[in-house]
């Protein structure tokens, strides 16, 4: 049998090409493939899975899937790599719910993450009421985060939209929310993390141990480290959220609203925003997991009788206790803050919800669509980060600009946030101004010639920005270019470097990001 499984690994080494280095002659080496080697999956099935992702616009195959039993398996993995005179590529997989190929790895292994905490692996989310703060693996969901912790009264304070995303794979670009303007992004909630290096060592690392690699990695576009554990913190869950959204035909009394909103100390505990082009609502769903019908057709007549490009809707959460006190006072404070808003009188919906069923708002959503069959779709999605300055001019050139007229196809979101709540000792990047905007192109190509003419909006909404110098920067980056990427990074650009060149020197994680070429 071990004869067998050497044959495997020979065979491996020749799939994967170049392998055979000098160095693999060891015995050490062979007992360490072989370990390794048959955690490695060449199925098809599982390979062509792990081609693609949730945008479904590029597709590259990797040599193989690696399914890790443990932290320790992933630096077995990279170790082996290193050995290989020619190393091949490792690309840390969570749910591949990327746009653009960023956990893909052509030629390459993909290590799967959710392995870690499959079978009798052990239970990887474990709270700690005393020390308030959740110690949870890096391929675990949020969703699952979010119901571990409520079992003992706690939850984390700052979510995602959409919870059947990973731990690891948030953490690598920011994780942001409506929460975000008050606790900042999860990058900023995190206390401690475990690292697998591109050099194959197993970091602890936090502010005050191992602190370059702590920052790095956190929005490190998974380029320094595989995060097998993060340590999260909490606070008390409420049980009950008054969930609002507010309609605006007039885009500077909105964003001045949010404005408001986002620097109240108390006031909603979430702020969003949505920009319903006006043909969202003539030609759109007639159908949405917030509005009624009734709603949505005097959403529709209100969108008719204004000559702006569309309305657009604050969304705010309040949370509250069930106590009947808690719901007196929840109504009380509410009704003070409405009074402090100009939105057009008369369009204010509030919904009385768990707060399980206010996180979870986008899952609910993703049954529905994967029902119509249009889940599985390309998704050109552009996100960025615009700052307060320059949002007005933004809006006015894509809203009433390069997206007017536009066929309805998915969401745009558009809410502020508060710089100093962002630790720039970090990896992700922002804007250079106090406040500045997340927005959210969030479409989908349902039919044909919806990707190209998407991609080609998208385009115009870059070259816009260039154009203008209105200072974006990409949130869920995308740059063709190294140049891009130097841009993009400005003045982090010398310590993004720096920091590739200690924890992965030979360029071998992540290469689906595209910002390092892979050593040859
Ligand atoms: P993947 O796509 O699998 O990986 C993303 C990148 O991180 C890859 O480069 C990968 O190699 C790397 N990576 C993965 N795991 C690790 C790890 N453990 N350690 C180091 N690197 C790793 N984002 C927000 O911030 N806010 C939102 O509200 C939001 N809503 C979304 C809604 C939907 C419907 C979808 C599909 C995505 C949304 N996202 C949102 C984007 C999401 O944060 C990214 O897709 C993110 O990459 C997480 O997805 P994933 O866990 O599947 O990671």
């Amino acid at each position: 049998a071990r004869f067998a499984t050497l044959l495997i690994v020979t065979g491996f080494l020749s799939t994967v090409g170049h392998l055979g280095s000098p160095a693999f002659g060891a015995l050490d080496d062979d007992l360490l493939a072989l370990d390794i080697v048959s955690k490695i999956h060449t199925d098809r099935s599982l390979t062509v899975e792990a081609s693609s992702d949730f945008g479904h616009i590029v597709e590259a195959t990797p040599n193989g899937v690696f399914h890790p039993a443990s932290s320790a398996d992933i630096a077995t993995l990279i170790r082996f790599s290193l050995h290989q005179q020619t190393p091949f590529t490792v690309a840390p997989r969570g749910k591949g719910h990327s746009s653009r190929g960023q956990a893909l790895a052509p030629g390459g292994i993909v290590v799967d993450m959710p392995s870690l905490g499959q079978g009798d692996h052990g239970h990887r989310i474990n709270v700690s009421f005393d020390g308030m703060y959740v110690d949870v693996g890096g391929e675990q969901l949020w969703v699952d985060v979010l119901h571990a912790t409520l079992k003992h009264g706690l939850t984390p304070r700052v979510w995602t939209d959409y919870l059947r995303i990973t731990v690891g794979g948030t953490l690598s670009n920011a994780g942001i929310g409506g929460q975000v303007f008050r606790h900042g992004p999860q990058i900023s909630n995190v206390q401690e993390l475990d690292v697998v290096t591109g050099t194959g060592d197993m970091i602890t690392c936090s502010p005050g141990n191992n602190s370059d690699l702590f920052y790095g990695a956190l929005g490190g576009l998974g380029q320094f480290g595989v995060i097998t554990r993060a340590r999260v913190g909490l606070e008390r869950a409420p049980k009950r959220v008054k969930w609002v959204r507010l309609a605006y035909t007039d885009v500077h009394q909105f964003t001045a609203d949010q404005e408001l909103l986002i620097s109240h100390r108390a006031g909603f505990d979430y702020v969003e925003g949505q920009v319903q082009l006006k043909l969202t609502l003539t030609e759109g769903r007639r159908s949405s997991s917030f509005f009624s019908a009734s709603e949505l057709a005097r959403l529709t007549e209100l969108a008719l009788g204004t000559g702006s490009a569309a309305v657009y809707f604050i969304e705010g959460a309040m949370y509250y206790d069930d106590r009947s006190a808690g719901t007196v006072e929840v109504d009380q404070k509410l009704e003070a803050l409405l009074e402090e808003l100009s939105f057009v009188p008369g369009f204010v919906f509030v919904r009385d919800v768990a707060y399980v069923q206010f996180l979870d708002r986008v899952g609910q959503e993703e049954q529905k669509l994967r029902s119509a069959g249009v889940w599985d779709v390309p998704h050109p999605w552009l996100n960025l980060f615009v700052p307060r300055s320059r949002i007005h001019e933004f809006a006015a050139g894509v809203f009433d600009g390069v997206l007017r007229g536009t066929r309805p196809v998915g969401l745009i979101l558009m809410y502020p946030m508060n710089r100093d709540r962002w630790d720039d000792r970090m990896t992700t990047v922002t804007p250079d101004e106090d406040v500045f905007y997340a927005v959210g192109l969030l479409r989908s190509a349902v039919a044909a010639g919806d990707l190209e003419r998407l991609e080609r909006e998208n385009e115009e909404v870059l070259e816009l920005c260039d154009r203008a110098g209105i200072g974006c920067k990409q949130y869920l980056p995308h740059h063709a270019s190294q140049d891009g990427w130097r841009r993009h990074f400005g003045a982090k650009w010398d310590r993004v470097a720096g920091l590739k060149a200690t924890y992965d020197p030979r360029a071998i994680l992540s290469p689906g990001q595209g910002i390092f070429p892979p050593a040859v």
